[in-house]
């Protein structure tokens, strides 16, 4: 399965913003962003003027590499955003949401989507009891998401749900640490999520 493997803190330079992917670190001062925050190359420092193409181009950048999702993928989902009722761009939003590594990091079994994404892919999870090692797997209202028997002490998940106490969980999910599972409750509607993102650049970039 294809996936994006080069420098993941370039690409939130390149977004000039935290795209948090990479888990603890980037809620430590060794954040590249922090550090450096322009651009990465040999040009990232000196003065760009943004195009309104730029503009689009970039929006729809930042929202795929949030969610790790390779450029053709992307554009399906798109389609398929296009095609149903409502908004294209809360739409879209809302089918990246219903990814399944994206609800395994977004319950606290992941430390990031990345680390999520490969969680699954190693099976460590079941959508209502049924083994799913599909990352792009799309989960249902009502489904149930545990992390599997067999995975129970595995340190890592333990580090994670550990590292989650506490943490506010979306409204739109329910999750039981201790049990290590979380019920979907509904799909999330556009003000439940929780980043900067101006969905309608992305419609406009494909709109052009
Ligand atoms: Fe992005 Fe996290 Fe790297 Fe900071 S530490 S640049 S937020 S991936």
């Amino acid at each position: 399965m294809a996936r994006y493997t080069g420098p993941v803190c370039r690409l939130c330079r390149r977004e000039g913003e935290k795209l948090f992917l990479k888990g603890d670190r980037c809620y430590t001062e060794k954040c590249a962003v922090d550090r450096r925050s322009y651009p990465p190359g040999q040009h990232g420092q000196g003065r760009h003027k943004v195009s309104e193409y730029g503009l689009h181009l970039r929006e729809k950048q930042k929202v795929r590499r949030i969610y790790g999702v390779l450029e053709r993928q992307f554009e399906r989902y798109y389609d398929r955003a296009s095609r149903q009722k409502g908004i294209t761009g809360e739409n879209l939003l809302q089918i990246l949401e219903m990814r399944l590594d994206n609800i395994v990091y977004r319950m606290g079994f992941g430390a990031s989507r990345n680390q999520a994404r490969q969680l699954v892919l190693h099976e460590h999870f079941a959508v209502n009891g049924q083994k799913v090692d599909i990352p792009s797997y799309e989960v249902q209202e009502g489904d149930v998401i545990s992390v599997r028997d067999k995975s129970r002490n595995l340190q890592v998940i333990k580090g994670n749900i550990a590292a989650a106490e506490g943490r506010a969980v979306p409204e739109w999910l329910e999750v039981n640490l201790e049990q290590m599972e979380g019920k979907v409750v509904a799909v999330p509607t556009r003000d439940q999520l929780d980043y900067s993102v101006q969905e309608h650049l992305i419609v406009e970039y494909y709109s052009r």
